[in-house]
């Protein structure tokens, strides 16, 4: 009798050390789920399309988090979802007078102007993407694609000799703004 008594405490015990595991491991969680970043990243459309000139939503989302953006970078999200980003970070100075005209016109990419191009790979290899082609020696080309506009290779370039140029208007170069579309109950 004793010794079952002793085991019914001891599983007790055990039990109880669980449920506390248990329970400082879903506040870290909560923690987690609350976090400045974790706030900014629900904002965000989650497209994860690049024109903000980071490599998807959460690295934006961390960027402002960490005070190293602005927040009226993502185009898609529009200018409330960016007001509401600047409240956060606390940074309502940005503008946001731009975003109609740059929310209907296509994305900007990366144009290397290959008579100047020599060729020597420093685009290459700071292109977080790996939009760029091109071997040693011989001009380098963007693939408009894969570019998310962020202006490495302009920053890197030696040459001077990449630009941004504005895609063609069409379905697959459309700024798609998921906000755009308001859904008014019927009357
Ligand atoms: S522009 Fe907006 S939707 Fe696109 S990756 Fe950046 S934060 Fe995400
Ligand atoms: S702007 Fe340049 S570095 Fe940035 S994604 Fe486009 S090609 Fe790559
Ligand atoms: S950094 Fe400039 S010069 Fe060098 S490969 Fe790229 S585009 Fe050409």
């Amino acid at each position: 009798m004793i010794l079952e008594l002793k085991f019914i405490l001891i599983l007790a015990a055990v039990l109880l050390v669980l449920g506390l595991i248990l329970s400082y491991l879903s506040t870290l969680a909560d923690k987690k789920e609350d976090s400045a970043e974790k706030r900014i990243e629900m904002l965000l459309p989650g497209i994860n399309c690049g024109q903000c000139g980071f490599p998807g939503c959460s690295a934006y989302a961390k960027a402002l988090a960490d005070k190293k953006a602005a927040p009226n970078l993502c185009r898609p999200a529009g200018a409330d979802v960016a007001k509401q980003l600047g409240v956060l970070v606390g940074d309502t100075n940005a503008a946001y007078g731009d975003y109609e005209e740059q929310l209907f016109s296509p994305r900007q990419v990366a144009y290397i102007h290959e008579n100047s191009c020599t060729g020597c790979g420093k685009c290459k290899r700071k292109c977080p993407v790996d939009a760029i082609a091109g071997v040693l020696k011989e001009a380098h080309m963007v693939d408009p694609d894969l570019c998310i506009g962020c202006d490495d290779c302009i920053n890197t370039c030696p040459e001077k000799c990449i630009e941004k140029i504005r895609l063609d208007h069409d379905l697959s170069h459309f700024n798609w703004n998921i906000h755009s579309v308001q859904i008014k109950s019927g009357s």
